[in-house]
């Protein structure tokens, strides 16, 4: 059988309906060979979906898509690989738990003011943890509470952009993003770049070595984008991958629509490897200059 893998999917630890053995058990009915678990900023889903792969004999690739921004543009960046069980990388994701959590108890608190009541812990409650809580979980909070007809209503009257009750989102910049990834022995790969920026960016981030792969294949690429991509790919010699971003939602993608031959695996595994030493070649000259007393 020939051995597929679909290297984009969201559990319950972020955005998706699945858990992780869920989505595991699902890849096995399919006959995937291999999945890689992307959750937004969280690796919070790898522990149990690795664990539920070697039950099941699916392969779990660890991964994350990472919510970055470069010039106003939201850029998704996927890293496979990653150890994600460093411990920089953990602080690195929960610092950005934390700014979102802050950013959530002022919006409420705005909200307050404006006499619609909502509370931090029904918001938790609706995000299922406090990781990836974001506007889509407080707009259901204040729906649920009977304040707005509907789901857009909640955001044009009062937490959109233009709303009373906005608040600026910090987001990571793109290019330190990639750093964090790098740093965790992770492989950069952009996320959907059909659905967020031009091959120009794309080039950009490829000439200067932050990423060493594009995601050349997603359910929502069109025919020219998907050529566009792989052009580009095979120009600056990085990976190509593919996955079908799924979050278990009904209508929308589902798992193993979008899939890559297990090629594109071993190539991602090279790139991790080769990350992984050069990080070991820049912690062992560090050392040594340590003990020779230079900077
Ligand atoms: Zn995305
Ligand atoms: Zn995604």
């Amino acid at each position: 059988m020939i051995k597929r893998a679909d290297l984009h999917t969201h559990t319950t630890a972020s955005d998706g309906r699945l858990t992780p053995t869920q989505l595991v058990e699902l890849a096995a009915n399919i006959g995937l060979s291999t999945i890689a678990i992307t959750d937004h900023d969280t690796v919070a889903g790898l522990p149990e979906g690795i664990e539920a792969g070697k039950r099941l004999g699916v392969e779990v690739i660890p991964g994350i898509e990472l919510s970055t921004e470069d010039n106003g543009t939201d850029i998704h960046m996927l890293g496979y690989f990653i150890d994600y069980q460093n411990p920089d990388f953990i602080e690195m994701l929960h610092h950005f738990q934390m700014i979102r959590l802050e950013r959530a108890k002022k919006i409420i608190e705005k909200l307050a003011e404006l006499g619609v009541h909502i509370t931090l812990e029904e918001v938790i409650q609706i995000a299922g943890n406090a990781a990836s809580i974001g506007r889509p979980h407080i707009a259901q909070a204040i729906l649920n509470r009977g304040y707005v007809s509907d789901f857009q209503e909640a955001f044009d009257k009062y937490i959109g952009a233009e709303g009373p009750a906005y608040v600026p989102k910090y987001k990571l910049p793109t290019v330190e993003g990639t750093k964090f990834l790098y740093k965790a022995g992770g492989v950069p790969v952009i996320a959907h770049p059909g659905l967020s920026t031009t091959p120009d960016y794309v080039e950009f981030l490829a000439k200067n070595g932050h990423i060493r792969g594009i995601e050349v294949w997603h359910p929502e690429h069109t025919p020219e984008q998907v050529h566009t991509y792989y052009k580009l790919a095979e120009k600056y010699r990085l990976l190509k991958t593919g996955g079908s971003d799924f979050h278990g939602v009904p209508g929308k993608s589902k798992l193993g629509q979008v899939t890559v031959a297990y090629v594109s695996v071993a190539a991602l595994k090279r790139a991790h490897l080769m990350i992984r030493a050069q990080r070991v070649d820049a912690r062992i000259t560090d050392s040594f200059r340590e003990l020779a007393g230079i900077g």
